[in-house]
């Protein structure tokens, strides 16, 4: 059996963002580590968009940045300036190609392709289990869930589920330094609906049409509702599908475990989802980075969130309450938050980075019978 000093399970946002931060401390080119994937990362699987204020350490490879980001419903159409952030783009492809050609560079990292079935402590440690291979380590860093969750009362799981095409306009549409975040003049029947634009030029967009709800839909589905927003609300008819993107983000309320034993688990996979809002990229990124710290200042490598921060939680779970139970429509919640606040404090409520006065002045412009009725029912 190989033994390694950790085993990285999963090469994928939280499982690269890890090892490139630990390796770049410069301290462990002497530890024998082992990255382990069932995928190559060779495809642009994924976007992501996040934002923050000062430079991040994937800076490198953000596709497109902006400034200004719309916010749209029948009653308000209206253009936010979201300084102190920037709202950021990385393409999949970018950010696997750059990490992995980080990681390459050291020849104490073992990368191998395969499909982990087991992963348990052991009285030293801790043991993964291949097709056919067992590898041992000192500790495992884990992005896989190999058990789907189960749920208790009072938790929920909706879906983030959307489709994106990258389309190319004949005339210019679009204004390169004006996103639009949510747009949800679309049908609102099959749950929360919102389209949002990522335009890179005046000709070419990422268009994306996102919904909350229980279950994905059709694939023409999503298509109809692509090409009736890019028809009535984009202007045009005359465009090519140049790339197509479908994703699916748990929006649950349930608590993944940090760890067990000698396996920490992070990204998705250690409850780094906002369960409200399905953002995950810059939770990870927080998240490695108190991993990486925690192992140099030698103390277990597991992030329990405060008493403190929990609070955070449970602003989520009343959230998932009232959109689960259907006691208000997704797109009155989310203009409502930003119409009646600042944009920079709802950016850094969804966060979880606000402090309890702030969060009182935001969450009390959303209508309080419902919401207090939410926040009982999930103390319970
Ligand atoms: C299409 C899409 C778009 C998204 N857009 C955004 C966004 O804009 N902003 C944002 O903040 N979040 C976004 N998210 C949510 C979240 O940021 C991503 O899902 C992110 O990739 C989560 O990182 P992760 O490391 O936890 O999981 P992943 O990146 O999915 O990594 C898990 C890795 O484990 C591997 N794996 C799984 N099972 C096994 C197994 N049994 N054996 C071996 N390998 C295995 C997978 O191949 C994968 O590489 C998006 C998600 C999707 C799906």
């Amino acid at each position: 059996m190989n033994r390694f000093h950790y085993i990285v399970a999963g090469a994928g946002c939280a499982g690269l963002s890890f090892l490139v931060r630990l390796l770049q401390t410069g301290q462990f080119s002497d530890k024998k580590i082992l990255l382990i994937d069932h995928s190559l990362k060779n495809a642009n699987d994924r976007t992501w968009c996040f934002w923050e204020k000062t430079p991040g350490l994937f800076d490198a490879v953000v596709y497109k940045q902006w400034q200004h980001l719309w916010l749209c419903d029948h009653a308000h159409v209206r253009l936010y300036d979201i300084a102190p952030y920037t709202y950021k783009m990385i393409r999949g492809i970018d950010f696997y190609q750059y990490c992995l050609e980080f990681i390459r560079k050291y020849p104490n990292v073992i990368i191998e392709q395969a499909t982990i079935q087991r992963m348990e402590n052991t009285h030293n440690g801790a043991v993964l289990e291949t097709n056919g291979q067992l590898y041992e380590a000192d500790h495992i860093f884990s992005s896989i869930l190999l058990q789907k969750p189960v749920l208790k009362k009072g938790q929920y799981h909706l879906l983030q589920h959307f489709k994106g095409w990258v389309i190319e306009t004949q005339e210019a549409v679009f204004n390169p330094a004006e996103a639009t975040l949510m747009d949800f003049r679309v049908s609102q029947e099959q749950g929360t609906a919102f389209v949002y634009v990522m335009p890179f030029t005046p000709h070419r967009a990422l268009v994306e049409y996102t919904l909350f709800s229980d279950s994905t839909l059709r694939s023409e589905e999503y298509d109809a509702g692509l090409k009736n927003y890019i028809h009535t609300f984009l202007n045009t008819s005359n465009y090519t599908v140049q790339e197509e993107e479908f994703g699916v983000i748990p929006m649950t309320n349930y608590r993944f475990p940090s760890s067990d034993g000698a396996i920490t688990y992070m990204g998705t996979a250690g409850g780094q989802t906002k369960a409200s809002s399905g953002y995950t990229f810059q939770f990870i990124q927080k998240q490695t980075a108190q991993l990486v710290d925690a192992i140099l200042r030698n103390v277990k490598p597991v992030i329990d969130t405060s008493l403190l921060q929990r609070r955070f939680h449970w602003y989520d779970s009343i959230l998932l309450n009232v959109l689960a139970k259907n006691k208000l429509p997704g797109a009155v919640i989310f203009t409502t938050l930003f119409n009646k606040n600042e944009i920079r404090d709802v950016l850094q409520f969804l966060d979880n980075e606000t402090s309890l006065l702030q969060e009182i002045k935001i969450i009390t412009v959303l209508p309080k019978r419902i919401f207090l009725r939410a926040a009982l029912e999930q103390l319970t």
